[in-house]
């Protein structure tokens, strides 16, 4: 069976079957299928009436909350392409997006609208700004509190109720089709600066059909949004996964371990998907029971490392089985993840966890610097070809020309396949420290560091060093009651390692820097390179 041309047609087909199941649960709010179908009906008769037409960009800047779905919903029904925005982002970062991507309308929360982003977008060419009210939201009401504003000033705000009037006079919309744009989907920026990767409906709607007939997940699951919707995982995994198959999405607005604890005691979720860092959150919170997971069929860790160390002890502590999967921007999300029922192989020589295997219809080649395909078991550049690759980016054809040579997805990781087709991320390329001519990848430094009871977090970066060129250094953040210090770490690691792996020097931080998303932000880490060492001191 195909899958629906896009989310758009996934949620009126639900709407025609089951009108009154509740679609989203937001705190104390819920709204149905019928609901979401007619508030993101007014939004796209708003946005028609305002001159959105198809092909225009609506960017979004808002947290896990009802109005971002509906705002999403909207958008694609007036046939536009939407551009979401982490809210985290600094104003530099916004404008860049803003002016990239030349966005026409801004969907924001009222809050961050008032104290930085009306200053940013007016010089941008954002015409028409709607706010929300993203926390206050408690019923059905509360989603018709987006307020609009025209530049330059709020001169006819309004409301989701007089706008409905408004569907009579905008021209008739088109559904978007496989082949259209739906996002432009900006890279989260853990190597330089964000790109815009263009997500088709057919790209999202290959991923998220795959999530709802190859995971094994009961009939309308219940669905925990843990990452963010404006991050492509969020938004292809969790929500495309939940419109696609009529089941509810419970939003908890940004990820704060306590709150979701509270959620998944509420609503028993069946499935969810976080970096490795949310579960990390989530293990190291005093509240966290077995009992928070006894709902889930399953839940999956995606867009970052796994440390095989932490799979263990959460299924120690908590019962279930992380299950690893790999994915970019660049491919909608997941490109390989491990089949429900199998766990993922740890590799004996590197002790790194498999990220899955390639999912259907989708072509994973790993090749040397020459191009060339390296026997398995070698390691060599990521290459992914398959109908979740993006056409490109965004009004760049020599990045995409460079990315994407032929329509295959250069990933700029590192990994190998061993014989039974499991696929191993080592690293990204990018990150491998050269220490006196020795290649040390970050991960697998990390790995052994996760190993230790007392590590909550491990980045590992290079340090200029005049002598050897780099050397290892580790940022490590405590597990809470846990009482160690760096050098008894750097002991740790070289009792494991071979000397040139081990981190020369261990620094212990509160917390380690990291994306919206999740990501720890190893190039933020690799600017304090403080007290890396010296030659003399080394082993
Ligand atoms: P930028 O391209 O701006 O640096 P980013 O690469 O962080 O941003 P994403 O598309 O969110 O943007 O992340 C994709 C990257 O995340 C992959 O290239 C890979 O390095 C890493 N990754 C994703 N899943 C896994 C996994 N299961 N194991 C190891 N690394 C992973």
């Amino acid at each position: 069976v195909s899958p629906a041309p896009s989310l758009v047609h996934a949620l009126r087909t639900a709407v025609a079957e089951t009108p009154d199941h509740p679609c989203l649960a937001y705190f104390d709010g819920r709204l149905s299928y019928a609901e979401v179908d007619e508030l993101s009906d007014s939004l796209a008769a708003y946005f028609a009436a305002r001159g959105v037409r198809a092909g225009d960009r609506i960017a979004i800047l808002l947290q896990n909350s009802p109005h971002f779905v509906l705002a999403l919903l909207g958008a694609w029904k007036a046939g536009a392409i939407v551009v979401p925005v982490n809210p985290m982002y600094k104003t530099g970062e916004v404008s860049h997006v803003l002016r990239d991507a030349e966005v026409t309308a801004l969907v924001c929360a009222d809050r961050a609208w008032e104290s930085y982003l009306r200053d940013t977008a007016a010089d941008s060419p954002v015409r028409i700004v709607l706010t929300a009210c993203e926390l206050d939201f408690q019923s059905r009401d509360d989603a018709r509190v987006l307020s609009f504003e025209r530049l330059p000033q709020a001169a006819d705000a309004d409301d989701l109720a007089t706008v409905a009037r408004l569907r009579h006079e905008a021209p008739a919309g088109r559904d978007p089709g496989p082949s259209d744009i739906a996002l432009i989907s900006y890279t989260s920026g853990t190597s330089g600066t964000p790109k815009g990767a263009t997500n088709t409906h057919g790209n999202i709607m290959f991923n998220a059909e795959r999530q709802r007939t190859g995971l094994g997940l009961p009939e309308a699951p219940v669905y925990f949004a843990m990452a963010p919707l404006f991050h492509i995982t969020g938004m292809v995994c969790q929500l495309g996964a939940c419109l696609n198959s009529a089941g509810t999405l419970v939003l908890a607005y940004r990820f704060e371990a306590g709150v979701v604890l509270d959620a998944f005691a509420e609503h028993r979720p069946v499935y969810t998907v976080g970096p490795s860092t949310a579960f990390m959150a989530l293990a190291a919170h005093p509240s966290c029971t077995r009992e928070h997971f006894a709902s889930f069929r399953m839940i999956s860790s995606g867009g970052a490392p796994l440390p095989p160390a932490l799979v263990e002890k959460f299924r120690a502590g908590f019962g279930p089985y992380i299950r690893n999967g790999y994915g970019l921007t660049e491919c909608s999300a997941p490109c390989a993840s491990v089949p429900p029922g199998q766990e993922a192989p740890v590799d004996p020589v590197s002790g790194t966890l498999a990220v899955g295997v390639p999912g259907p219809d989708t072509v994973v080649r790993i090749v040397d610097d020459q191009g060339k395909e390296v026997p398995f078991g070698e390691q060599g550049e990521i290459l992914v070809r398959g109908p979740q690759v993006v056409p490109g980016y965004w009004r760049r054809p020599e990045a995409t020309a460079e990315t994407f040579p032929d329509g295959e997805l250069r990933t700029g990781d590192i990994g190998f396949m061993d014989a039974d087709g499991w696929l191993y991320v080592v690293d990204r390329k990018k990150d491998m420290i050269n220490a006196s001519g020795f290649k040390v990848w970050p991960r697998e430094v990390e790995d052994v560091l996760y190993t230790h009871p007392a590590v909550r977090e491990a980045a590992v970066v290079g340090v200029p060093d005049s002598y050897r060129g780099e050397t290892v250094k580790a940022y490590i953040s405590l597990r809470p009651g846990s009482d160690t210090d760096g050098d008894e770490l750097a002991t740790y690691c070289r009792e494991k390692l071979a000397a040139y792996k081990s981190p020369r020097v261990v620094e212990i931080l509160p917390d380690l820097p990291k994306t919206a998303s999740g990501k720890i932000l190893r190039r933020e880490l690799r600017t304090r390179t403080d007290g890396a060492g010296s030659p003399d001191n080394g082993q």
